[in-house]
């Protein structure tokens, strides 16, 4: 059987391609190292019947209108609007920081103060804490003050492995502070989960006569890269390749390692009905995990007397058996090694990088659908 296109990786960037250049007529050749498909947003049941996410809790949400009506053709959405809370001792307070975490924090008669001034001060909707922490006004800084150091801080410093005068003060910049009582964690216009989950999206995406799927099949041991020429089991192939796996591996490390972030998981079955009161608690101020993912919250699903939460731990990426890269480490270095490994690419005119390892950079469920379907147009 010969191939026009080979795709390394089964997730959402992977499945995406498959399919749209499957639909053009293309025999597409899907390999997917694992023994599922569906790479990061693989979702399954657990052995007490919650459908849990194994590699994260996924959101879908978006405002790109063609990527959600082309995802609509393989699922039907669960209207769902993310919330987060943040524990801070007993208290749970609304993140982003919004109007009613003011209140709760500082009461009604200072909250209104503050709102008073932060109106005077912004016409706007949402303002960062990086412009109230640099406000000349000293309740406006008191309050950037406390964002930062009981929302952002350490959860950060937790996240990305850092002390706490490691952390770039300009990151705050993006952190928002809400002047409304609006508690959704996203605002895009399309948002919701899939309704039997995004494991079946996938299946769905990769069901077509014209892609052949092999898992628990690792593409770069049969495929080789020599001079320019591309051999695929041995022979050379004319076949274009999309490979959505890490960039440093696929030259066999010749540069060295892409630094990463990975995530330790920990699941906990618990015979209760509900563990707290939103799908995601972060914890920004205490405990060494970042947040708790509560997944009936999630994907809606209903299932009396138990549920299954799941604690997130971030820690340096060795990449040991099993390890696996979540977040690429944004920094000049990273981004002159991930250049060298490009440069590498432009040997191999059918050698496609795509997906969130290939192109070293973290992209949202949505921008990778994206991604995919502009590339899948432009390849020849
Ligand atoms: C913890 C976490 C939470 C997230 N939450 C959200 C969210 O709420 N909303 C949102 O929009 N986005 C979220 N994202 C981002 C989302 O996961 C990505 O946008 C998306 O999964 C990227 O898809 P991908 O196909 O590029 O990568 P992946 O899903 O990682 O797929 C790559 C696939 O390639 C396979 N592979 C690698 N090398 C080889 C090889 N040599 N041979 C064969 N197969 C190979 C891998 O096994 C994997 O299956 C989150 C990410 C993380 C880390």
């Amino acid at each position: 059987m010969t191939y026009r296109y080979i795709i390394c990786g089964s997730g959402l960037a992977g499945s995406v391609a498959a399919r749209v250049l499957a639909e053009k007529g293309e025999r597409v050749l899907l390999l997917e190292k694992l023994d599922h498909v569906g790479g990061s947003v693989y979702d399954c049941e657990d052995q007490a019947g919650v459908l849990i996410h194994k590699y994260g809790p996924h959101i879908f949400h978006t405002n790109n209108k063609r990527v959600y009506d082309f995802l609509s053709r393989f699922t039907g959405w669960r209207d769902y609007q993310h919330r987060v809370l943040a524990r801070i001792g007993d208290r749970y307070l609304p993140v982003p920081f919004n109007i009613t975490a003011l209140k709760m924090v500082y009461g009604q008669e200072t909250a209104d103060k503050y709102l008073r001034l932060l109106k005077e001060s912004y016409g706007t909707d949402t303002v960062s804490v990086m412009s109230l922490r640099s406000s000349g006004i000293p309740e406006l800084r008191e309050l950037g003050n406390y964002v930062y150091d009981n929302i952002f801080l350490y959860y950060t410093v937790k996240q990305w492995g850092k002390s706490p005068s490691e952390v770039d003060p300009g990151t705050t910049a993006r952190v928002p502070v809400r002047l409304s009582e609006d508690d959704r964690y996203f605002t895009d216009l399309y948002q919701g989960m899939p309704e039997n989950g995004y494991t079946e999206v996938i299946n769905r995406l990769i069901k077509h006569d014209n892609i052949t799927v092999e898992t628990s099949c690792d593409a770069l041991e049969r495929l080789k890269l020599s001079d320019g020429k591309i051999f695929f089991d041995g022979e050379e192939t004319d076949a274009d390749i999309i490979y959505t796996g890490e960039a440093d591996r696929l030259f066999r490390y010749r540069y060295g390692a892409l630094p990463y972030r990975t995530l330790d998981f920990r699941f906990e079955t618990l015979e209760q009905d509900s563990f707290q009161p939103c799908a995601t608690v972060n914890y920004t101020v205490s405990e060494d995990f970042t947040r708790i993912t509560e997944f009936k919250k999630l994907t809606g699903q209903k299932i009396n007397g138990v549920t299954t939460i799941m604690k997130e731990y971030p820690k340096e990426y060795s990449a040991s058996e099993g390890e696996i890269p979540y977040y690429p480490v944004a920094c000049k270095e990273s981004a002159a090694l991930y250049e060298r490994y490009l440069a590498e690419c432009a040997a191999y005119p059918r050698l496609h990088l795509l997906g969130r390892l290939a192109e070293y950079r973290y992209y949202n469920m949505d921008a990778v659908v994206a991604r995919a379907l502009e590339m899948c147009e432009d390849v020849r």
